[in-house]
C-alpha cells in the first residue's frame, strides 16, 4: 500500500481492477453481419464450419499425367512403361471417362483425378514434359521414366477438413488468412461482434481544442488526450466520439456523462482529468455523488494509480488520470481488455492477458529502472536482434511528458516491491495498441 494514499482511497491491484471491470462486460455486445471485405481485424461471433468435405474432390497436386500406379511398376528411364493417353484435364473441367489399365489422363494441377487413377506421374518424369498438351494428347502415347506408388501427388477429398469440422472458432480475431478461409467457404456475410462505441470526454479549464491557434495563453494547453483515447479506441476496434473538452464543473460534466452512459448510444465513457485529490478534480466528485457504483477509485499502478471507474445503467464509466501517459495506461491496461471483451473475446486471466497468450518478455537495456510499493509501466521502445527482444525506455517518464509518448512501442512492467529492474533481466512487456511490434 502508497504511504501517499488519501486515506479514503484504497488501492486495488490491476488484476482486481480488471477483474471487478470484467463482471460487467459481456463477452460480445451484438452479433451483426458485414460484407466479407469488412471482416479483417474484426472478431467472429459465430463458430465457421465446413460444409462439404475440403478439398471436396480428389485432384491433382502436380501438372502430370494421371496413371494407375500398378501400370508404372518397374519403369525407369532406360525401360519406360508405355500409356494411352485417354484426354487432357484442365482445372474447372471434369474427366470425360475412367482410366482402364494401361491408360493415362494429361492433368493439371487442381483438376479433378478421373476414376480408377490413383497417382499422377509430374509431366518432368515422362516424354511429354516440353511437348504442348494439344501434340501429347495427338501422339496419343505417353512414355513414363519413373514407376509411381499409389496416392503419389493425390489431393484425397477431405484431406484438409471433414463435413462439419470447426475451421474458425467464435471469438477469433480475423486476418488474411481467416479471409481466405471464410472466402473459401463461401461465407460473402460473416457473423461478427458488432464494434463497441464509446463517448470520450476530456475534464479540464485549462483545456483548447485542438484547432485552437497557436499561440496559446499562458496555462492553456490543447486537449490531446481525446483525441489519444480515441486513436487507442479505434486500435481497439470501438467507435469513439469526441464530447469534450469541458471544464472542471460538476453542474456542466454531470449531465453529458449520465446523458452518455444512458442514452443508449454509447457502450462505454472514457473521461481524461479531474481524477485526483485536487480542488477542482471534478471526476472525483462525480463519482462520490453520483448515483451510480463506484467499482474502485486507486489502483496499485504507476503512473495513472488515481484512474477510477464506477457502472450506472450497465455501462462503465472509466475516469482516467489527466497526464497523457497516466492516461495511455489507464486505458492500455483497463479499457482494451474491456473493449476487447466487448467484441467476444474472453476476460483476461489472472495474470491480466487473455488465457492463451503467452507473457511477452523482453531483456532490459539501458537504465536500470527502480522498483516502487505499486507496479510500475515504463513506456519503451523494443527491438529484436538475435532471436531476442530487447525493451529500452523510451525518454522522458515522468507521467505528465507527452512528447516521448510518440516513441512508445510497449510499457515494460517493473515488478513491485522496490527491488526494480536492470539492464540485462528479462522483464515483462505489454503492448501498446494491441500489437507489440508497432512501427
Ligand atoms: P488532472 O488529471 O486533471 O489533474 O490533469 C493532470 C495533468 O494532465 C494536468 O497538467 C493537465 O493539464 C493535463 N491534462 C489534463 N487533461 C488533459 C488533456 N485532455 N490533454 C492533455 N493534457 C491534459
Ligand atoms: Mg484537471
Amino acid at each position: 500500500m502508497d504511504s501517499r494514499s488519501a486515506p479514503h482511497r484504497t488501492a486495488i491491484p490491476v488484476r482486481e481492477a480488471q477483474r471487478r471491470i470484467a463482471t460487467h462486460v459481456p463477452i460480445g455486445l451484438a452479433a451483426e453481419h458485414v460484407p466479407l471485405a469488412d471482416a479483417w481485424g474484426r472478431r467472429l461471433a459465430r463458430d465457421v464450419c465446413a460444409d462439404q468435405p475440403i478439398p471436396h474432390f480428389r485432384r491433382s497436386g502436380v501438372d502430370g499425367y494421371a496413371v494407375r500406379a500398378s501400370d508404372t511398376a518397374g519403369a525407369a528411364s532406360g525401360r519406360p512403361a508405355e500409356l494411352d493417353v485417354t484426354e487432357s484435364i484442365a482445372c474447372g473441367q471434369v474427366p470425360q471417362a475412367p482410366i482402364g489399365a494401361g491408360q493415362a489422363a494429361r492433368i493439371m494441377t487442381g483438376a479433378p483425378l478421373p476414376e480408377g487413377a490413383d497417382a499422377v506421374i509430374m509431366l518432368e518424369q515422362t516424354d511429354a514434359w516440353g511437348v504442348p498438351a494439344a501434340d501429347a494428347l495427338a501422339a496419343g502415347r505417353v512414355r513414363v521414366g519413373k514407376p509411381a506408388a499409389p496416392g503419389d501427388n493425390v489431393t484425397p477429398a477431405g484431406r484438409e477438413a471433414a463435413p462439419g469440422e470447426r475451421l474458425l472458432a467464435a471469438g477469433t480475431r480475423v486476418g488474411a488468412g481467416a479471409i481466405a478461409v471464410l472466402a473459401a467457404l463461401g461465407h460473402a456475410r460473416v457473423a461478427v461482434w458488432r464494434r463497441p462505441r464509446v463517448a470520450v470526454l476530456a475534464t479540464g479549464a485549462e483545456l483548447l481544442p485542438v484547432a485552437a491557434p497557436s499561440p496559446l495563453a499562458p496555462g492553456r494547453i490543447r486537449d490531446s488526450n481525446s483525441a489519444m483515447l480515441a486513436a487507442l479506441a479505434r486500435s481497439a476496434g470501438a467507435d469513439a466520439e469526441l464530447l469534450g473538452p469541458l471544464d472542471d464543473r460538476l453542474d456542466h460534466v454531470l449531465p453529458v456523462v449520465l446523458e452518455a452512459l444512458a442514452g443508449g448510444r454509447y457502450d462505454a465513457v472514457l473521461t481524461s482529468g479531474g481524477v485526483s485529490v485536487g480542488d477542482y478534480d471534478v471526476m472525483t466528485e462525480l463519482l462520490r455523488h453520483w448515483d451510480g457504483v463506484r467499482l474502485f477509485d486507486k489502483v496499485q499502478m504507476r503512473p495513472g494509480s488515481v484512474t477510477s471507474v464506477g457502472v450506472r445503467d450497465g455501462r462503465l464509466l472509466f475516469a482516467l488520470s489527466g497526464n497523457p501517459s497516466a492516461c495511455l495506461v489507464g486505458f492500455e491496461l483497463l479499457v482494451r481488455p474491456a473493449l476487447q471483451q466487448m467484441q467476444g473475446e474472453p476476460a483476461p486471466g489472472p495474470d491480466h492477458r487473455r488465457h492463451d497468450e503467452p507473457p511477452a518478455q523482453a531483456v532490459l537495456e539501458g537504465a536500470p529502472i527502480p522498483g516502487i510499493a505499486f507496479e510500475r509501466y515504463v513506456r519503451g521502445r523494443l527491438r529484436l536482434e538475435g532471436g531476442r527482444a530487447y525493451a529500452r525506455p523510451a525518454g522522458g517518464n515522468k507521467s505528465s511528458d507527452l512528447i516521448s509518448l510518440r516513441e512508445a512501442q510497449c510499457l515494460i512492467v517493473v515488478p513491485p516491491g522496490g527491488e526494480g529492474v536492470r539492464p540485462g533481466d528479462l522483464v515483462e512487456v505489454h503492448p501498446i495498441e494491441g500489437a507489440l511490434w508497432t512501427p
